[in-house]
């Protein structure tokens, strides 16, 4: 395979392959090859100077043959239509992974947060909500953050959606601020993911996580606490990085400094006693565990064979296209699909909307324990399909999520 293929191209190819290998009839994939619903708009704002910009958004329901769709919104100045809609079915299948009763969905505006004001900033996410606030809801579809989206956002864009409806949901959203309905847990859970189904398939495939150098590509919530919980468990990190750069130290990296580093310069860059390397870099670094929490298209048919870690734990969604997973393959190196590894954050998202919808609060212990206790399942049953069809993890996530999906759809007569 050498055409390059888009991330949408991406998930279909495996899809197709892996409902051939299931046998399953042509009707499932020629449900899933096509999202439920686009809803694209343009959002005119007032920027500060004056001046008048209109933005474009989208939001997708890929399939919610299990229930409401679920999944980020993105503010991402390269944003398009066909990453937006590989997402969405990336989490189309991450909540069937973990059992959540969800379908997936995902949206986004295309922008750079980081240029415009806290002002820009609200008045673009109000008019996102307005926009979209049909389209979305407590047993419809259930936005989160995404890359370039916080707690903060999540907040205006509820209390917008409470204005249009008239109507106080808090379940329409996931990832608040913990006043405003917010689960405790939620902010740490995607990297705390990471490391449970780290952890998982360490005893699985015998690679010890204490000791292994680990390394992090895209320093930011994700690979933050996943490298927290990696540290505390006894195992060094050994490189990081994000848009600007990234740092490296064979005798380990402190990551709560690194933090406060990049907190105060804006980059990991430049951290004292570190060797600063490329963006990328942390990709190819002598390492045992590599959990690459960036964006998609990272690990590529170029730079797979570069890859010296024995086990990948993808933190960010899509990271790895097909000619890369190949590679990894080849080379027998363990890879942790997105679609398990990074259902953390969507699980605990989950329980924040149970806990809306019963009106009734957790701690933050009894969110980690469930999150753990579902880590833990989704790893054994991904483990368990794929070695009942003799493939990866990857392919063995694809079956486990193809095959619940298949049979929503099978029962409620869409095939
Ligand atoms: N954006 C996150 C993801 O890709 C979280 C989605 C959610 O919590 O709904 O999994």
């Amino acid at each position: 395979m050498s055409k390059k293929l888009s991330p949408w191209e991406s998930q279909l190819v495996n899809i197709k392959k892996v409902s051939d290998l299931m046998g399953l009839e042509p009707a499932v994939y020629e449900v899933v090859s096509k999202p439920k619903a686009i809803l694209q708009v343009s959002l005119p704002i007032k920027m500060d100077d004056g001046s008048v910009r209109s933005f474009q958004a989208f939001r997708i329901h890929h399939n919610d043959a299990r229930g409401p769709t679920k999944g980020g919104i993105r503010y991402y100045p390269h944003l398009d239509l066909d990453t937006e809609k590989a997402l969405a079915a990336w989490m189309t299948w991450k909540n069937a992974v973990v059992n959540l009763p969800y379908g997936g969905g995902k949206g986004g505006i295309a922008c750079d947060p980081k240029k415009l004001s806290k002002g820009e900033l609200e008045r673009l996410t109000r008019a996102y909500a307005a926009a979209i606030a049909w389209f979305v809801g407590v047993d419809l579809d259930i936005p989160a953050p995404d890359v370039g989206t916080n707690a903060q956002i999540m907040a205006w864009f509820m209390d917008e959606y409470y204005k249009v409806t008239g109507r106080i949901s808090p379940g329409v959203i996931t990832a608040k601020p913990i006043v405003l309905g917010g689960s405790l847990g939620r902010t740490a859970a995607t990297g705390r993911g990471v490391f449970f189904t780290a952890v998982e398939a360490s005893k699985a495939f015998k690679i010890p996580i204490k000791g292994a150098a680990v390394s992090v590509q895209g320093y930011g919530n994700v690979a933050y606490h996943a490298a927290l919980n990696f540290h505390d468990a006894g195992a060094k990190i050994v490189a990081a990085s994000d848009s600007r750069g990234g740092v490296y130290n064979k005798d380990g990296i402190d990551p709560r400094k690194l933090m406060e580093h990049k907190k105060k310069t804006g980059s990991v860059k430049g951290f004292p006693g570190c060797e600063d390397i490329g963006t990328k870099d942390p990709l190819t670094v002598d390492c045992d565990i590599l959990v690459p929490a960036a964006m998609e298209n990272m690990i590529t048919g170029e730079n797979a064979g570069d890859v010296k870690a024995k086990m990948i734990v993808e933190g960010a969604n899509g990271p790895t296209t097909p000619d890369g997973d190949g590679i990894l393959n080849e080379k027998k190196i363990i890879v942790i699909p997105d679609i398990l590894a990074n259902a953390g954050g969507v699980t605990v998202s989950y329980f924040e909307w149970v806990q809306n919808r019963m009106g009734y609060y957790w701690t933050e212990e009894e969110v980690d324990q469930r999150l753990e206790r579902v880590m833990k399942q989704a790893f054994k049953d991904v483990h368990e399909q794929a070695e009942k069809y003799k493939v990866n993890l990857r392919y063995g996530a694809y079956v486990l999520a193809l095959g619940r999906v298949a049979e929503a759809m099978k029962l409620r007569g869409w095939i």
